[in-house]
């Protein structure tokens, strides 16, 4: 089985974070990682191919700096890697965003059929959820997303996800190849181990630019974008804060805090 994880390197997010003129989050302050709700994808892929045989490639798209989400990811396991670097991609929403990625699925497919394509269920800086739902639309793939649990029966050629909703929970199946986006509940992401360091270094990180997937310039990038931010501003610090220095008595006085509030 090949699986194609797609992870985001984005912001850190614990870091104050500042916008740019244009409303854009400025991820050029060097302090990037690994999208935390795509470790879950590469778990996932990962544990399917120990379990069925296989490969995990990673893929990105970013400026340079992007490709320590898919060392990362490397370290997790994953066998190969491919960074699509171009400085046209700078300024893609996310319709440019599943046009780059789809076309180096596609590429990836040119050396060896895709079985499954797997994303997280969010970026935690732009936190849409679209990117794989417009990647199916792309490679016209089935598309199971959010999904709690994944499985894959090889022979018969599925993919099964569980999805946790509201008030029910749904079992889905569908024919591979498929692209399916898992949830933080899918998998607990392991740590990379030592060994999975020092191997990550020897892996190859293929980088493609857009020329080499046969992307329009003009139709990704600030370009292409179908999306415009009007405006981002900084949530303003809350106010209202209560804090409770525990002097002994912090678990009573919470307590009566919330009573008094109509909290509880
Ligand atoms: C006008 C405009 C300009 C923008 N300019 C930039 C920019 O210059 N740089 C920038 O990084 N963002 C930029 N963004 C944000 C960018 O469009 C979104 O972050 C991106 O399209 C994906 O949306 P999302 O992050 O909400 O992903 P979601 O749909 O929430 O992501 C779901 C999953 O898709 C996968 N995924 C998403 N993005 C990538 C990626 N790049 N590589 C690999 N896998 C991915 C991951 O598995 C992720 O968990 C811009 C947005 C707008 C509207």
């Amino acid at each position: 089985m090949k699986i194609v994880v797609c992870v985001k390197h984005v912001p850190d997010l614990q870091a104050e974070r500042r916008f740019t003129d244009d409303g854009r989050v400025d991820r050029g302050q060097g302090d990037g990682t690994l999208n935390e709700l795509d470790e879950n994808a590469v778990e996932a892929a990962v544990a399917l191919v120990e379990a069925h045989g296989g490969e995990v490639v990673v893929l990105t798209m970013g400026p340079e700096d992007a490709e320590d989400a898919v060392r990362r990811g490397l370290q997790m396991g994953a066998d190969t890697a491919v960074h699509v670097l171009d400085a046209a991609i700078e300024g893609s929403d996310a319709f440019g965003t599943a046009e780059v990625l789809a076309a180096a699925v596609r590429a990836i497919g040119a050396e060896g059929p895709v079985d499954l394509v797997v994303t997280g269920m969010a970026s935690l800086d732009g936190l849409m959820s679209v990117v794989p739902s417009l990647l199916s639309a792309h490679l016209g793939l089935p598309q199971a997303t959010l999904a709690a649990e994944l499985t894959v029966d090889p022979e018969a050629r599925t993919v099964r996800v569980r999805r946790e909703l509201d008030h029910a929970t749904e079992v889905l199946e569908a024919s591979l190849p498929a692209v399916v986006s898992v949830t933080d509940q899918a998998n607990e992401p392991r740590y990379p181990s030592f060994k999975g360091i020092m191997a990550a270094r020897k892996k190859p990180v293929v980088t493609w630019t857009l020329a080499d997937l046969g992307v329009d310039p003009s139709d990704v990038g600030e370009a292409g974008a179908r999306t415009r931010v009007l405006e981002a501003t900084p949530r303003p610090p809350r106010e209202d804060r209560v804090l409770i220095t525990d002097d002994g008595d912090a678990g009573l006085r919470l307590a009566a805090y919330l009573v008094e509030n109509r909290l509880v």
